[in-house]
């Protein structure tokens, strides 16, 4: 199948579509308009006329990703979703209820590079991309199928969002654009294991969407042997470039620290976050480790979480212990995925 995928179109670019068409530019102005408003279905558009539906069902679709499978948490609302994309891969995203409103976490690489021990995203390496349009996309489905509307958007699935930086460049001012879903930046986080470069040129380009962190270890050498990013970006250099994010963006970054039994976890380790974080404007999010049977990794337990997190608050670091959402599905990244191509061999 050739159709043209517009999801990932900027308004110039349908401008253009329509032209090639042989249509009027403004065809590309009202396209946008519907995509933006979730319509996938040409034969919707009411003001097309049936000529031009019908050329467009024939040549172009709005997304192209799939819903592979569908996991529901009854108990917190909590869905996770594997998406099969058109070249046969798969990728995951999740969403979620908050008292805030609805929450979507997506995907933005099949796999990942950066080869993290503890994550089963980048246990078989990087794959390929993921394009605007299918980062996008994974909104609009669980939209679909949850039928409620999405309103926060955090880029903490499978892979790294700063080794797909153009990409996701592109989709964030698609989805902030305020003749389209016109969301907030604000709504926005985007999560890296700190590529440093990545950061630099985020900071610039969006100021107003909240950056989180991956620290997880606060030495070097500890780090390193938990996420090789480090080895290229080291903690001083990282956590210099992300103080000074918070001060020219005046906005708090997060540090997630995923905490992992007698890996990252104990007095020693705590005393080091206490030391290092120190007069950064941040907020510290301690994560329950999903475990991953492949990695051999444990989670510290919710109690040692807790001592941890009074340990950080009393010492001044704003901390909070992320809640453990669809505790009954396959909550960590990538486990869907992983189970999905071993089933599948
Ligand atoms: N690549 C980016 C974003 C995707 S991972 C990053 O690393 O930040 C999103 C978060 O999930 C990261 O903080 C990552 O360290 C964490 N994570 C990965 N595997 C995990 C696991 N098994 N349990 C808990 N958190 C995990
Ligand atoms: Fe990639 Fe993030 Fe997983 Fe590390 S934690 S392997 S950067 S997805």
């Amino acid at each position: 199948m050739n159709r043209t995928d517009l999801l990932g179109m900027t308004t110039e670019e349908l401008k253009e579509f329509a032209v090639e068409m042989g249509e009027k530019p403004f065809r590309g102005k009202q396209l946008f308009k519907w995509i933006s408003a979730g319509e996938k279905n040409f034969e919707n558009m009411t003001d097309f006329p049936k000529g031009l539906r019908e050329k467009l069902t024939e040549t172009a679709c709005i997304g192209t990703l799939e819903i592979l499978e569908e996991q529901i948490d009854a108990g917190d609302g909590t869905r996770k979703f594997l998406f099969g994309l058109e070249d046969g891969n798969a990728v995951e995203g999740v969403f979620m209820k908050y008292r805030y409103g609805n929450s979507m976490c997506i995907s933005s690489q099949v796999g990942c590079r950066m080869g993290c021990v503890f994550c089963a995203s980048g246990l078989d390496g990087l794959v390929r991309n993921l394009s605007a349009g299918e980062m996008y996309d994974q909104i609009l489905l669980a939209e679909e199928s949850t039928g409620e509307k999405i309103n926060h958007l955090v880029i903490m699935g499978t892979g790294e969002p700063f080794d797909n930086y153009v990409n996701l460049s592109r989709f964030l001012k698609l989805i902030h654009h305020e003749k389209g879903r016109n969301m907030s930046y604000r709504n926005i986080t985007v999560s890296t294991s700190g590529i440093v470069p990545g950061i630099l040129k985020f900071g610039e380009e969006f100021p107003q969407v909240n950056l989180a962190i991956s620290l997880h270890r606060l030495d070097d050498e500890g780090r390193s042997a938990l996420m090789p990013v480090n080895r290229a970006y080291p903690l001083d250099s990282l956590l210099e470039v992300a103080k000074n994010h918070a001060l020219t963006t005046g906005r708090r970054v997060t540090f997630e620290y995923a905490l992992i039994k007698g890996e990252n976890d104990s007095d020693e380790d705590v005393a080091r976050i206490i030391k290092k974080l120190r007069g950064i404007l941040c907020h510290v999010n301690l994560i329950p480790l999903n475990a991953v049977k492949e990695t051999g990794l444990n989670g510290s337990g919710r109690k040692r979480a807790a001592e941890i997190a009074k340990i950080l608050e009393d010492n001044g670091i704003a901390c909070t212990v992320r809640r453990e959402l669809g505790a009954a599905i396959d909550g960590a990244c990538g486990q869907l995925r992983l189970k999905s191509r071993t089933k599948n061999g």
